[in-house]
């Protein structure tokens, strides 16, 4: 919080930078002068990851941040990917090759990238908690941490058996305040008890926060008529006591504006009106999956999950458009694999965060565009 009362935790998440999709690169201008306007308001905090964005996040990271700034001006969060490692000397290969790839010996907080059951067996397997520590006592990384996607419980005892953690980077948003799936509040309980210090990713849950069903818009509209939905999001997260930060992927410049606004924390009533915005999403049909595409790699038959689920999302929430959108479904599958592709595997459905029955919803998705229907 600052002098005046308001609050602004916003971190810049290098997650979805602008890019010129046909010189398949980023857009080097257009992120200068977004890190330029982001610093100019007052943030300090970038956030990238080793496979974000196939490596341009840590590549944007070196050109546009730390050629370009000092490191006073700014502070730095990287995240190894654990759960590549075949052994703890990979840790270290890891790690080196990302110190060169944003051109830093330096992290202001190092993080174990994406911790769930599984890959909190691989850490263990590998020594990567070791690894942090030894990155940590040698004055490469200011803290260390990691980022989360399972149970409050599990969480609970990575904690107890790692006091050493001093960061706890969580998926936080109202909609996933009481999710049984996501745990939010939970989990963020859980990280403050510990006394561990809550970053937040998702506020806005991939953007699926931005557009409210007309109902709930109006109730918001009602109470602020000048706030957006994403100021709502953003607003409700960054009121939590003990959130240090809240990353937010920017690949717009008026983005840097809205989201660096500072305001003040939000009141009871508001967020009673998020909890009833939260009732009514949760009582559609729509998957709940933000287009994050961690699951489509993961796909031996190469189906395009999100896609599918986008379309049929937008099939539930507007059925009158129906005219329009099955058409777009019909053309998507004579391009791509069809979800009648789906051989059950469930491969995808370990590397979901909002940990969805991908298979079971892509069968209900064949179902609904079927031609008979
Ligand atoms: S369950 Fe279906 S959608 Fe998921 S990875 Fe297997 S084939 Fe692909
Ligand atoms: S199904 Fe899950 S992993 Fe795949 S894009 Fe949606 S939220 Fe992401």
């Amino acid at each position: 919080m600052n002098k005046t009362g308001t609050i602004n935790k916003t971190g810049f998440g290098f997650l979805r930078l602008p890019e010129d999709k046909e010189a398949g690169a980023l857009r080097w201008d257009a992120i200068d002068q977004m890190v330029d306007a982001y610093l100019a308001a007052g943030g300090i905090w970038f956030d990238t990851c080793y496979t974000y964005m196939d490596g341009l996040s840590e590549e944007a990271i070196r050109r546009c941040v730390v050629n370009r700034k000092g490191h006073n001006q700014y502070k730095l969060i990287e995240k190894l990917p654990g759960y590549l490692c075949h052994s703890y000397e990979d840790c270290a290969r890891y790690f080196q090759e990302e110190q060169k790839r944003c051109g830093t010996d330096f992290f202001d907080v190092f993080m174990l990238h994406w911790l769930n059951q599984e890959n909190y067996e691989i850490a263990e397997q590998y020594d990567e908690f070791r690894f942090l520590r030894e990155i940590k006592e040698a004055g490469l990384a200011e803290r260390i941490g990691f980022s989360y996607h399972d149970s409050a419980d599990l969480l609970d005892t990575i904690l107890q058996r790692h006091p050493e953690i001093d960061v706890v980077l969580l998926q936080i948003n109202y909609a996933d305040w009481e999710s049984a799936g996501i745990e939010s509040r939970k989990c963020y309980e859980t990280v403050i008890k510990h006394g561990k210090s809550v970053f937040v990713m998702e506020p806005v849950k991939g953007g699926t926060l931005a557009e409210l069903p007309p109902k709930s818009e109006e109730l918001l509209r009602s109470i602020h008529p000048d706030w957006s939905a994403v100021d709502w999001a953003l607003r409700f997260v960054q009121s939590l006591p003990g959130v240090e930060l809240v990353l937010s992927g920017m690949n717009r410049m008026e983005q840097i504006e809205q989201n660096l606004t500072p305001f003040n924390a939000l009141e009871a009533k508001e967020i009673d009106a998020l909890a009833a915005v939260s009732m009514e999403l949760h009582s559609g049909t729509s998957i709940p999956c933000t287009g994050c595409r961690y699951c489509v790699d993961y796909c031996p038959e190469n189906i395009a999950i999100p896609d599918y689920f986008r379309l049929y999302n937008e099939l539930q929430k507007w059925p009158e458009e129906d005219w329009k959108i099955r058409p777009v479904y019909k053309q998507f599958t004579a391009h791509n694999a069809k979800p009648t592709a789906c051989i059950a595997c469930k491969s995808c459905e370990t590397h979901c965060p909002q940990h969805i029955k991908i298979s079971d919803y892509i069968r209900k998705v064949e179902e609904t565009f079927r031609c008979d229907h």
